[in-house]
């Protein structure tokens, strides 16, 4: 960065927090983004913006003790980091895996302040979660670890302060339990949390949100580049919500998509994949991927995710988790003719696959401003929540499209603005910056 200023704000990051390797690695990609940013604003230097976007508003971490089916104490560790309320309430995801410390959630807390303003809506950002694992756990024990780790965080949210949803691990049945256990305790049906159930107060095309979002976002950009999906060979790692509708929308606008994973490995589908049969084993029976080939015997499966990578295709969709496409699946992806990447996933791929896009002239979608179409369904959410109304799937999915549109637009026109044409990265961390730095400027150092 040729910034000083920015290289400052980095070091002290990077002294305070460099035990938490993906908060540094987020910073650091957002800022070199924001170089000619910083060059051009000193204003913005002054009002201290860049000093201050890095620390959160508020960090909650809880113990969350609840009792398995054994009747065993069990305690999980529980996370709610609030990072800038600028532009409206904090609003993002709960992730529930084991991976889960507080460097994970500052860095989905970081992004989500770019992502949420790249919508255009009136969201801050923040994110959540816990180290607790879902996976093999029953309903029951599920719901108790839920009901325990409401019974802390509502005293931190509410419709508009702060408005957690899901993420990995966290889907309508978590949603559910959480909406229930804070309804009991405040006695107030409200919109405290998104990704609800339909019958109470959910919104219809939450569940598709950020998979068809991703699939609108790169349809602009394959547009603007004189390309579409028609007729195109995709790849999506991951099965869970966001690569279930992607695969969807994807295989709807005129693609086959040939491969899919998860954290066990992948299967291959020359045929195209069978998208109910991947609904059928991973939303309803909650089962592996590997078991899609018992009853698709043309299909194949492999050990190992990365080698998802290796399969030729056109395009590819990373929706699994942060750092799962690294340089030489890059190199890989790239040898075998992909040439767009568009992130479903948040900070799937490491910053030396970016050079390696950046290096073959690849067109790829950032994560904040690919798969914002979740959050932007979730704004919607609450703004229905808030009218005690709901508008319909089409509605929703119309302001869906147009929101991805915009957000495509708005990363394209602020590449160009600095001379960066066709960065589509750089873009989006410009544009989703600078509206939050206007509204921290004017209402001074808070
Ligand atoms: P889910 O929990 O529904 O699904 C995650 C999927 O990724 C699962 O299939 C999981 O497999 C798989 N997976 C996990 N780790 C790996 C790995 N190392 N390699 C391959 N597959 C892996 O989560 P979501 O679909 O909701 O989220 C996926 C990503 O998208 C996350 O980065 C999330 O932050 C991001 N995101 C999600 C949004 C949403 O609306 N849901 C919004 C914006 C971003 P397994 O079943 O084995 O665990």
């Amino acid at each position: 960065m040729k910034n000083q200023h920015l290289n400052e704000v980095m070091e002290q990051v990077r002294a305070i927090d460099g035990d938490q390797a993906e908060f540094i690695q987020a910073v650091q990609e957002v800022f070199e983004s924001l170089d000619p940013v910083a060059e051009a604003r000193p204003d913005l230097i002054k009002a201290g913006v860049f000093k201050r976007i890095v620390e959160p508003e508020r960090q909650i971490i809880f113990r969350v003790p609840w009792i398995d089916d054994n009747g065993d104490i069990q305690v999980n560790r529980g996370y709610r980091v609030q990072f800038n309320s600028a532009i409206g309430p904090y609003k993002g995801g709960l992730r529930l895996h084991p991976s889960v410390y507080i460097g994970i959630i500052k860095f989905l807390g970081f992004e989500q302040i770019f992502k949420n303003s790249l919508t255009g809506l009136p969201m801050g950002g923040g994110k959540g979660g816990s180290n607790f694992d879902p996976k093999g756990k029953s309903d029951a024990e599920v719901m108790r670890f839920c009901q325990s780790f409401m019974t802390e965080l509502y005293r931190h949210m509410g419709p508009d302060c702060d408005i957690p949803a899901g993420d990995i691990g966290t889907g309508a049945r978590e949603i559910g339990y959480m909406f229930g256990a804070y309804k009991r305790i405040r006695n107030e049906f409200t919109g405290v949390l998104t990704g609800k159930g339909l019958s109470f107060g959910g919104s219809l095309a939450r569940t598709e949100a950020t998979g068809f979002g991703l699939c609108y976002f790169t349809n602009e950009m394959l547009k603007a580049n004189g390309k579409g999906f028609d007729g195109q060979t995709v790849v999506i790692s991951g099965s869970g919500n966001v690569a279930t509708y992607a695969n969807q929308k994807a295989t709807e606008m005129g693609a086959k998509v040939v491969a899919m994973s998860d954290s066990s490995g992948y299967i291959v589908d020359k045929d195209g994949i069978d998208l109910d049969c991947i609904k059928q084993l991973k939303e309803v029976e909650r089962r592996r991927i590997k078991d899609y080939v018992d009853t698709h015997p043309q299909a194949e499966y492999h050990e190992g995710c990365n080698g998802i990578w290796t399969v030729p295709c056109d395009i590819a969709l990373p929706c699994a988790t942060q750092n799962e496409l690294t340089m030489s699946s890059a190199k890989e992806l790239v040898k075998n003719g992909c040439y767009c990447v568009s992130e479903g996933a948040n900070m799937p791929s490491t910053p030396r696959a970016i050079d390696v896009f950046k290096g073959s002239n690849i067109l790829y979608g950032p994560a904040k401003a690919a798969n914002a179409g979740g959050v932007a369904t979730s704004g919607l959410e609450m703004s229905q929540n808030s009218l005690r109304y709901s508008w319909d799937f089409e509605q929703v999915d119309n302001r869906l499209q147009g929101i991805m549109e915009n957000i495509f637009a708005s990363c394209d026109q602020a590449a160009k603005e600095f001379n960066l044409e066709g960065n589509y990265m750089a873009g989006a961390n410009i544009a989703g910056f600078l509206k939050v730095a206007e509204a921290m400027k004017a209402q001074g150092c808070v």
